[in-house]
């Protein structure tokens, strides 16, 4: 056992086309410690929200192996990687994909309807804690068309995080987001994830947020590279 929450080895990613594969990652070797927060940045369509998907287990088509918490992801059978995916990862999106038939504290509890764990008063204070925090409780009973783009966003950042999760990946979680709302979202985020003491992979071109990561990389030309303070 090592206090790795996530390490990839010697991962490889082509996009197949008709004529040529594209390669998007070209032999990347990572890994996260527990409790460690990582940034990640890189021109668009330098392969960020790829290798983001891989290593959450949203995309098992590659060469290379993943280890999330020392187990293989890539061989796991669906069933099995949704479970690990959901015990020990959150995910946000640069666009929410909220359920738009939900309330926003029913889409903070989703994560756990998959579960298939019954929603007890514990889950729910969590649900309404996470939603306090974020600063936007009062809005727990709309939905997400009655919501701005900012309060959708806590709402997904709350979801991520409902499960308790070791490990989130976020994907330009305020891409979306003036600046202002985005300085805002990202600190009510980052708090929250200090204070769970959640291990973070973080896309982002905001340098403040790069700065306030433990651990910064760039991808460029297919390779991740580990920067110095910018
Ligand atoms: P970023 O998130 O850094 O903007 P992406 O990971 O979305 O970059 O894309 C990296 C490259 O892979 C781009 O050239 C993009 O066009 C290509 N790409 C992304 N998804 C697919 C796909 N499903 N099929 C083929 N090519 C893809
Ligand atoms: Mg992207």
């Amino acid at each position: 056992m090592n206090n790795l929450i996530l390490e990839c080895k010697n991962l490889n990613k082509y996009y197949k086309q008709a004529t040529e594969n594209l390669l998007v990652l070209d032999n990347i070797n990572f890994s996260v410690k527990l409790g460690e927060t990582v940034s990640i940045m890189g021109s668009s369509g330098s392969g960020k929200s790829t290798l983001l998907h891989i290593l959450a287990g949203l995309d098992t088509k590659i060469t290379g192996e993943v280890f999330i918490n020392d187990i293989l992801i890539n061989k796991l059978s669906n069933k099995h990687l949704c479970k690990l995916r959901n015990s020990y990862t959150g995910f946000i999106y640069q666009f929410h994909h909220l359920l738009p038939e939900f309330s926003a504290l029913e889409n903070v509890l989703i994560p756990l309807f998959i579960s298939n764990v019954s929603i007890n008063k514990t889950m729910k204070d969590k649900a309404i804690y996470l939603l306090e925090k974020l600063g936007i409780y009062n809005r727990h009973s709309h939905y997400p068309s009655q919501l701005s783009g900012g309060e959708r966003q806590r709402v997904a950042i709350a979801r991520a995080m409902i499960n308790d999760p070791q490990l989130i990946f976020a994907d330009e979680p305020t891409g979306n987001l003036d600046n202002q709302t985005s300085k805002q979202v990202l600190n009510q985020f980052l708090k929250l994830q200090e204070e769970f003491k959640t291990s973070l992979i973080i896309v982002t071109h905001n340098l403040e947020i790069a700065n306030s990561t433990t651990t910064k990389y760039k991808l460029l030309d297919n390779k991740l590279t580990l920067l110095e303070n910018i």
